[in-house]
């Protein structure tokens, strides 16, 4: 089971809602998602390549 589409902060499966993806802005490994909750009450991310945590 691929982890592409569940939220980087909740975990949450990620199905035709509106939600954020982008590349880590520090070492653009990894791919981050958030959904629009998360992304809406600026849950923190933390990627799990290099550890950067952002909101
Ligand atoms: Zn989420
Ligand atoms: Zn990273």
């Amino acid at each position: 089971m691929s982890d592409e589409n569940r939220c980087t902060s909740c975990g949450i499966t990620l199905i035709g809602l509106r939600n954020t993806v982008f590349p880590c802005p520090e070492c653009g490994v990894t791919t981050i998602n958030r959904c629009k909750r998360c992304r809406d009450q600026g849950e923190a991310y933390e990627c799990s390549e290099c550890g950067f945590r952002g909101p």
